[in-house]
């Protein structure tokens, strides 16, 4: 493989609840997990919008109780998908924020920021978080990181893939590969637990996220890595266990008070991140109580959930997880027999069920807890990231093949779907296929786009379509389409007609929940913008904290001195600092050179008035010389 990035490139895990950054040590030998500022080695992937700043990570989510409209969390579920999407309008339901549906059906987040509606698509937000993670990585190396690996759910289709890696271009970073989250836990797995094995060895690889889930089996050896089949589901994780719960005490809330809390955003916020701290509780407890002061006109919520009952709530949720484990064996052809190592991801595989269902599914294996599920993904991320990088010598030298996890092809004739691509064929992959016309003398052909299992090509999910012009002739013309899917799984289509000499390259021009140019860079200056603004604002604070700073000691002083300044000195001055603590009081939006300047005067006033007392004392004593 050529090597092509000057390090440091860095590898993220974009987690729909948390995220997590890692880079290659190659004094170590090993990848390294990044930690916050606050000291965590995952940040919340939430971006709050206030009267005076945006906020991400641990300080967006640690403020969602209060300001719950404006805390935007899931970006991920909504990333290339579209606003009437049945799974995202379920989710509208739960969510306290705005989402409604802008140009060709995207859904648009419109919050409040600085007393102003602003609207932004889930890219936006989703980049927003990318820079946070970047930065934390800037902070430990002590340099601007380029260059970086997203890792994304292998379940993800095309436009969500490439939604995933504009988000990544509006975050001011070069994506260097988009890898698949099970595939780079694998690569965590296989260099820390099994680094040089010989024998050929089947893992499977079960993640259970907050927001998805991904299964993936691979087989490993001689440090080459094969993807050999991967399945999942894009919207089931840890965040709807909690909706159950969630649901549950909604309605037990109901039952006791005749009351119904589902319409108060801010209720429904304390409700939740109550209910995912007692489902963290019940993996290791059985039993655990919910407490929550005046949640809803002044009535507290005081209850209790039992294991038992979590289990029951979402049975079906974990039964679900288990038949795409079945559907995942059947596709790679082995038997769940000759799996020799079922590894855990992700926060929820911590679930006692969902171990319990698992080992029993692989009749009793014990399963693999050696590697931090929290962190494998990230740590995958930054290995990939050594390989494609210039000048790492540590990182062992690994092959890794992933495959695309949704057939791809075109409708023909009929509405059938013509399948270019099989699911689970390795990437990167290019295949050309001949079709021809059906129709004398037709003018040009339309080349329909589709990804999806359904023999029904419009039951299938439409990537994109383009007319090729072709010269009038008899039915039969033959037309070759291009099939190439790069390292990133992501489809370029092209149509070619011979006969006439027409070589003209053609790739997908419709868009489906992809951004144009124009859009990526008009948001990559809005981003900018906000960095500009987020250090504007940060240097305002600064001067409010000076100025804060003056007015306090001024007081101090002037306890001593008020006696000896003259009347005109003491109203000055009494008027400076009343008008200084209307400044730094009134939250009125002023810009940073109001409170510097006024320091100044301050100062001066204070200062010159000094001197006074001063020059009066110096008099004094030498007049008793
Ligand atoms: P994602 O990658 O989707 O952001 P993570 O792998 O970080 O998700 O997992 C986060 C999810 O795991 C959250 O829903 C969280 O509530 C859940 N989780 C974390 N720890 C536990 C635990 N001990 N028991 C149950 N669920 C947990
Ligand atoms: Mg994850």
């Amino acid at each position: 493989m050529a090597k092509k990035y000057e390090g440091p490139a860095i590898g993220i895990d974009l987690g729909t609840t948390y995220s997590c950054v890692a880079v290659w040590q190659e004094q170590n030998n090993r990848a390294e997990i990044i930690h916050n500022e606050q000291g965590n080695k995952t940040t919340p992937s939430f971006v709050a919008f206030t009267d005076s700043q945006r906020l991400i990570g641990d300080a967006a989510k640690n403020q969602a109780a209060s300001n719950p409209v404006n805390t935007i969390f899931d970006a991920k579920r909504l990333i290339g998908r579209k606003y009437s999407d049945s799974v995202i309008q379920n989710d509208l339901q739960l969510w306290p924020f705005k989402v409604v549906s802008g140009i060709d059906d995207n859904p648009v987040i419109v919050v409040n920021f600085r007393n102003e509606e602003k609207c932004y698509v889930a890219e936006e937000i989703s980049s927003m978080i990318l820079m946070k993670m970047k930065e934390i990585a800037d902070k430990f190396l002590e340099s601007k990181v380029k260059d970086a690996v997203i890792t994304v759910p292998a379940y993800f289709n095309d436009s969500q893939r490439k939604a995933t890696k504009d988000a990544g271009a509006i975050a001011g970073l070069n994506v260097i590969r988009i890898i698949n989250e099970p595939t780079a836990a694998a690569l965590a797995y296989g260099l820390q637990k099994r680094a040089n094995c010989v024998e050929e060895r089947n893992i499977f690889v079960f993640d259970l996220g907050g927001g998805t889930f991904d299964v993936s089996l691979l087989t490993i050896k001689n440090n080459e890595f094969d993807v050999r089949a991967t399945a999942g589901d894009t919207h089931l994780g840890g965040e709807d266990f909690d909706n159950r719960m969630v649901n549950h005490f909604v309605k037990e809330f109901k039952r006791k008070h005749n009351k119904d809390i589902s319409g108060n955003s801010k209720a429904l916020r304390r409700l939740r991140t109550a209910c995912e701290r007692a489902k963290r509780t019940l993996s290791f407890d059985s039993e655990t109580s919910i407490d929550i002061d005046a949640i809803f006109e002044g009535i507290d919520l005081c209850s209790s959930i039992t294991r038992a009952k979590f289990e029951q709530l979402n049975m079906n949720l974990f039964e679900k997880c288990m038949e795409t484990v079945e559907s995942c064996l059947t596709d790679a052809k082995i038997d769940k027999k000759n799996v020799d190592d079922v590894v855990l991801v992700g926060g929820s595989s911590r679930i006692p069920k969902v171990m319990q269902l698992l080992q029993e599914f692989f009749n009793g294996k014990e399963l693999c807890l050696s590697i931090n599920p929290d962190e494998a993904v990230a740590y995958g991320a930054a290995v990939q990231a050594a390989l494609l990088s210039d000048g790492i010598k540590s990182v062992p030298n690994l092959v890794l093949r992933d495959v695309i996890p949704l057939s791809l092809g075109i409708m023909v004739k009929g509405d059938v779907m013509s399948v270019l691509i099989p699911r689970n064929s390795t990437i990167p992959v290019k295949k050309k296929q001949v079709y021809h016309t059906c129709e004398d003398d037709q003018p040009g052909v339309s080349i329909d786009v589709y990804e999806g299992e359904r023999m029904v090509a419009s039951e299938n999910n439409l990537l994109g379509v383009f007319v090729l012009k072709v010269p009038l002739a008899p039915r039969g013309l033959p037309v070759t389409v291009c099939f190439s899917i790069d390292a990133d799984g992501i489809l370029n289509v092209s149509a070619e007609e011979e006969s006439s000499g027409n070589k003209k390259d053609i790739t997908i021009t419709k868009e489906n929940g992809r951004l144009s140019t124009e859009e990526i860079m008009r948001m990559i200056e809005e981003a900018e913008k906000f960095k500009a603004e987020d250090i504007k604002f940060m240097k305002k604070v600064k001067a409010m904290n000076v100025l804060e700073d003056y007015l306090y000691n001024m007081r101090k002083v002037m306890k001593d001195v008020t006696s000896m300044l003259s009347l005109t000195d003491k109203m000055k001055i009494n008027a400076a600092m009343v008008k200084g603590k209307m400044l730094i009081e009134d939250k009125m939006d002023r810009e940073t050179f109001v409170f510097v300047d006024f320091l100044k005067e301050l100062e001066s006033i204070f200062e010159s008035a000094l001197k006074k007392i001063n020059k009066a004392y110096s008099d004094d004593e030498s007049d008793s010389d």
